[in-house]
């Protein structure tokens, strides 16, 4: 295959594009996920929009997609891409992969955990090209991640592997949405980070300058990941120690994966990442405390080379690479 239609779902935007097997991004776009309606209402969105998507790079000229890749929140039943992510109500075993393949005829259709296709982009076309063993991470409204060892994917037994988001990283930290306690997520996710940040205090100063200052737009929240990380860039202090809390738990959490998985190197990425050194410097810290094995010690942390596009190239890659990337039919 030469291109592929790239499908990224999450609980606040639809986005597909068209891309092809150099991971060129010919044509993308997204839509905000509709709320509150049911199954079918998310689905015509989605498929309007690949619609869309589909014509626009056929007019700028890509190669015909040949397939379809899929990321999407999880859970689902894996590899039958019958998803329940857990942001969209309106999807309950939701037979997504089946639909797709009803919208495109015989072309494959593939559909895996959102945070493996992160992981997937950056060993394909990031920051990881050329290493057998990699950790890739993403740090948002949730932690995920997905493994690659050994230049292959990881599916784990039902499809989960790389779920560092819940490994273990204080036993008695905060419970977690997947209702345990203390899991890495539960502690260092964009939205856990900003609550703790708002409850010591932070004031959200600079983001409401950004906001109102430079677009007008009354009335939103102002208090979420690129707020803190914005005020962390002009020194507020509660912005900064909140970022090496979420910095820290990450290295602990990252420290404990190294020693299971023996990796080449760990990819981070997802929008609290982009606060940089304030997120990386503690983390890296936290990593030369608890990762001490000669086979940990020197692996390198770096971030995203894809950024915001790594979840629709890595949801290419899932048809465009082979099977490097699938294992299943
Ligand atoms: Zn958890």
């Amino acid at each position: 295959l030469r291109s592929a239609v790239a499908v990224d779902i999450g609980g606040t935007k639809l986005a597909a594009g068209v891309v092809d097997s150099t991971g060129r991004v010919w044509h993308a776009d997204r839509v905000p996920t509709p709320v509150g309606g049911d199954g079918e209402v998310v689905w015509a969105a989605l498929a309007g929009l690949i619609g869309a998507v589909r014509a626009a790079a056929a007019i700028a000229g890509a190669p015909p997609p040949g397939g379809v890749g899929v990321g999407c929140g999880g859970p689902m039943r894996w590899p039958q891409g019958v998803v329940s992510p857990l942001n969209i109500p309106g999807w309950r075993d939701f037979p997504l992969r089946q639909r797709l393949g009803e919208l495109f005829g015989a072309s494959p259709v593939r559909v895996h955990n959102d945070a493996i296709a992160l992981a997937v982009a950056e060993h394909w076309r990031g920051a990881a090209v050329g290493r057998r063993d990699a950790l890739g991470m993403v740090v948002s409204t949730g932690v995920g991640g997905g493994l690659v060892l050994g230049d292959r994917v990881m599916d784990g037994a039902s499809g989960n592997a790389g779920h560092i988001g819940h490994v273990v990283v204080d036993p008695a930290g905060p419970g977690c949405a997947c209702g345990g306690r203390g899991c890495l997520e539960a502690i260092a996710s964009g939205p856990r980070t900003v609550a703790w940040a708002l409850a010591n205090g932070w004031r959200c100063a600079v983001a409401e300058r950004r906001v109102l200052g430079a677009r007008g737009r009354y009335g939103e929240s102002l208090a979420d990941g690129r707020g803190l990380v914005a005020d962390a860039r002009v020194g507020d202090v509660v912005a900064v120690a909140a970022l090496a809390r979420a910095g820290a738990a990450l290295g602990v959490g990252i420290a404990s994966a190294l020693a299971l998985c023996d990796v080449q190197v760990v990819v981070v990425g997802g929008g609290l990442a982009a606060a940089g050194d304030l997120l990386f410097d503690p983390l890296r810290e936290a990593l030369r405390r608890h990762a001490r094995l000669g086979f940990t010690r020197a692996v390198p942390v770096v971030a995203s080379a894809l950024g915001p596009q790594a979840g629709l190239i890595g949801a290419a890659a899932l048809v465009l690479a082979g099977n490097r990337y699938w294992s299943a039919d």
